[in-house]
């Protein structure tokens, strides 16, 4: 056998990539990954009833028709994914690019949209963190995107983007927009799932993985039958493993529990952006989503000392200046991370 590089016989786009970077640190309070501090608890009714050696059902039906009856659309309105990552990636599979989204966002549209080969557009958001209106649709008119991806409320600022702008791009846009609403159920606004009857070109995304389901890997596309048709094409056949699918199913039908866990965070999103406002070297953004951007001096410092004392945030610096991103805990550990907070910044 000859000699070979594995990096230069990677395709060109991929060999500029880096591997997408989820640290596992070891910590005592894990704020960094805008997962639930509440674990769902999952009955062995539940699991007992999978059988192992089969493969799980690949049109996911009880949990689509669960999905569809909570949402109100049917179930082929619906396309499930392995987390709604795996649908980004289906999306850009399908429809390819060139991409357009707003920075700083959600860094997966851009990387996904790199793996794939495809011209990425990024925007920088304005100076309250909202769409630039006119950058946008100039965008859209000059390059004509093929998918456009909102993340509202936006990851990392926190903030819904107006929804007048928001109606203007999915007026103006040729082809698809994707509202992605990861962080909805935490948000007053009430989304865009209504408007779907209004847009054919409008879909949306979301996933059980900020409200206690991280683990599951399940992410589900809402829009048009047609383009899930198109999009449907390209999902493995089970990409949906049926653990994943049978608890799911049952973490939906237990509403109470899901919304009373939902309630919690954001009551305590509240107390912990008022006690931030309350630290003189830490400036929080509104948020409406299930963490919190702070800008904060000297930031690569305080996260550095922070996470000596066992508290993990997510470095933001890179793309918002100075700033730190803290998912919202459980009341205690939201109070060790404001106690240790209130010792390292000053
Ligand atoms: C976390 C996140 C996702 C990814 O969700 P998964 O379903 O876990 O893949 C998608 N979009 C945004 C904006 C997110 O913050």
């Amino acid at each position: 056998m000859k000699k070979f590089d594995a990096k230069s016989l990677a395709r060109p786009n991929i060999r500029s990539l880096r591997a997408y970077e989820a640290k596992e640190m070891p910590c005592r309070v894990k704020l960094d990954a805008n997962e639930s501090p509440f674990g769902f608890k999952v009955r062995q009714s539940v699991i007992k009833r999978i059988s192992t050696n089969r493969y799980p059902d690949p049109e996911a039906r009880a949990l689509r028709g669960a999905l569809a009856k909570q949402l109100e659309v049917k179930p082929p309105n619906i396309l499930v994914g392995n987390g709604s990552d795996e649908i980004i990636y289906y999306l850009i599979t399908t429809f390819g690019g060139p991409v357009l989204f707003p920075v700083p966002t959600f860094s997966m549209y851009g990387i996904i949209g790199k793996a794939l080969g495809e011209s990425i557009i990024g925007l920088p958001l304005d100076g309250s963190f909202d769409l630039d209106l006119p950058l946008m649709l100039g965008a859209l008119k000059t390059a004509r995107p093929k998918l456009t991806f909102l993340s509202s409320p936006n990851n990392p600022t926190g903030n819904c983007f107006s929804s007048d702008r928001m109606l203007k791009v999915i007026e103006s846009s040729s082809a698809l927009v994707v509202v992605d609403e990861a962080y909805q159920p935490f948000s007053s606004d009430k989304g865009f799932l209504p408007m779907l009857k209004d847009y054919k070109n409008l879909l949306i995304l979301r996933t059980l993985s900020k409200v206690g389901l991280a683990g599951l890997r399940t992410g589900y596309l809402i829009g048009d039958e047609a383009i899930i048709n198109e999009v449907n094409k390209v999902r493995l056949p089970f990409n949906l493993n049926s653990y994943s699918q049978a608890i799911a199913v049952s973490a939906i039908e237990d509403r109470k529990a899901m919304r009373s866990a939902i309630k919690a965070v954001v009551s305590e999103r509240e107390r912990l952006f008022e006690a931030l406002e309350g630290i003189k070297a830490a400036t929080p953004y509104p948020s409406e989503a299930n963490f919190i951007l702070f800008k904060v001096k000297n930031s690569r410092r305080v996260y550095n000392k922070l996470l000596k004392q066992g508290v993990l945030l997510r470095d933001m610096s890179g793309a918002v200046d100075g700033c730190l991103r803290v998912t919202v805990g459980t009341k205690a550990e939201n109070n060790f991370f404001l106690k240790a907070l209130k010792e390292v910044a000053r």
